[in-house]
């Protein structure tokens, strides 16, 4: 890292500081933003501590949120953005509901500093005082180490999230995991299961999210999928012997995770799109390892895991979509195509290409040229039927059921079978979704049902 490298801090955050300044208070940039504005990033948002109390804050702006008074925390209103303003915080009693609210008994910076979870995390900027860093946070920044801020067994007993979060921030970085941090960790891990989904899915999906995701193959090491996701470590411990592939499941995903685009929901679809390839593994009498019906009971085991993960049901439902059908490869052809989009939805395109490259790309090289090849068809086929905005449901067809009954059919179930199955004819040759055409093909239908 440049040691000269500036924190520049922007406008309204000098504001800020300088208006409690003024008023004799300290006030620094703190945490993340201090971190990444070292390294070069740009900072998400500018966390701010200082010694004035919740309610000293409150009477010298003019806009101001309560956003977690109980933990010291004012939000300040400044052109549209919020800065959040911290009173310095102690460590242990004086955290808790306990005390009076609005009564803030104000620590020192460095007491602030200490309670944090990282050296990299634990450094104070502002303009008089330069870098406040009292545990060597540059150092570790320069040599890419993520550290606990002191004993690094009793700050993880304190907060079991902790190992996770320097797992989230390793990947995030780029970094390695201190070795006594990591020791602790190993012996620590098991702590985790006192910490809410919310909060273990909040830095997963950092973690996955981020520009290391294969970062997460530490948090299997150090025991701590082990805790929150233990069908990762069986991915991870079932092997795949099977020309198509050269890694255990485990190691297959994680490269699959690293070949998708960071998004969200394709990053977790790569996560669980091989999850329930350990139940399903039988070995044929040549030793070959077969998954048969993986698909289907991996949609049926990422459902449960995003629900105890708490993750929002749209989430749940996209993710275990593409799960579903990651591996279904339909006929290449136009017809074929417009048969598997009607099938799968289009909801699910064109993510599902990204995630059939990825996969591919993560499995050995054995008839790989073939696969891409095949993908780029499906693509290729797929566009073509967006584009020419083909029909692909019966929403979509040039008739409706009024059209039916106008014609003569009696209302009822009747008219929504008569439907499927003009869909069923408009997807073997869309030149047939013309009106006249569709009722002359229901008429028809009824000829024969009723002969
Ligand atoms: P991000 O870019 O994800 O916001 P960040 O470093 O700002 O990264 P936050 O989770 O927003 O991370 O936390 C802000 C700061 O608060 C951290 O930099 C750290 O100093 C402190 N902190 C957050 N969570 C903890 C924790 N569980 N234990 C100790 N300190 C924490
Ligand atoms: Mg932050």
């Amino acid at each position: 890292m440049n040691g000269r490298m500036q924190v520049e801090l922007p406008r309204q955050v000098k504001r800020i500081i300088e208006t409690l300044e003024r008023q004799g208070f300290e006030a620094y940039a703190v945490g993340g933003c201090v971190r990444d504005s070292l390294l070069g990033r740009v900072p998400q948002d500018w966390d701010i501590t200082t010694s004035a109390t919740p309610a000293q804050v409150k009477a010298l702006f003019e806009r101001t949120v309560d956003t977690g008074i109980r933990h010291g925390t004012v939000t300040v209103l400044m052109e549209r953005a919020g800065y959040e303003v911290t009173t310095y915080r102690i460590d242990g009693e004086y955290e808790d509901a306990r005390h009076p609210k609005e009564v803030w008994f104000a620590g020192t910076l460095t007491e602030d500093l200490k309670r944090r979870d990282f050296t990299i995390n634990a450094m104070a900027y502002n303009e008089r005082c330069g870098i406040v860093d009292a545990f060597d946070g540059m150092g570790d920044l320069e040599r890419g180490v993520v550290r606990c801020v002191g004993n690094s067994e009793e700050r993880f007993a304190e907060d079991a999230l902790r190992m996770l979060r320097a797992v989230r921030f390793a990947a995030q970085l780029g970094f390695s995991v201190d070795r006594r941090t990591g020791e602790a960790m190993e012996r620590l891990s098991g702590n985790l299961a006192k910490v809410s989904a919310e909060r273990i899915q909040a830095e997963l999906v950092k973690l996955l999210t981020s520009e290391h995701p294969g970062r997460i193959r530490l948090a299997y090491e150090k025991g701590l999928t082990r805790v929150f996701l233990p069908e990762f470590d069986r991915m991870m411990e079932t092997p795949q012997n099977n020309p198509h592939h050269c890694y255990t499941v485990g190691e297959h995903t994680i490269h699959a995770v690293e070949g998708v685009p960071a998004d969200r929901v394709l990053r977790l679809a790569m996560l669980l799109h091989d999850v329930a390839k350990p139940a399903c593994r039988t070995t044929d009498e040549k030793g070959v390892d077969h998954f048969f019906g993986h698909q289907e009971l991996g949609a049926k085991q990422a459902q449960e895991i995003l629900r105890r993960l708490k993750f929002d049901n749209d989430t749940t439902e996209r993710v275990c979509r593409l799960v579903r059908w990651h591996d279904d490869n339909p006929e290449p052809t136009e017809r074929g195509i417009r048969r598997a989009i009607h099938h799968i939805g289009t909801e699910q395109y064109p993510a599902l290409f990204a995630v059939k490259r990825a996969d591919a790309m993560a499995q050995s090289g054995y008839r790989r040229g073939e696969k891409l090849a095949y993908i780029d068809a499906y693509e290729a086929q797929y566009e073509t039927i967006m584009e020419q905005k083909q029909c692909l449901s019966v929403r979509e067809l040039a008739v409706n059921g009024s059209d039916l009954i106008a014609a003569g059919m009696r209302p009822g179930r009747e008219i929504g079978v008569a439907l499927q199955r003009l869909l069923n004819e408009v997807l073997e040759d869309p030149a047939k979704n013309r009106k006249e055409q569709l009722l002359a093909l229901a008429a028809a239908f009824r000829e024969k049902n009723e002969s």
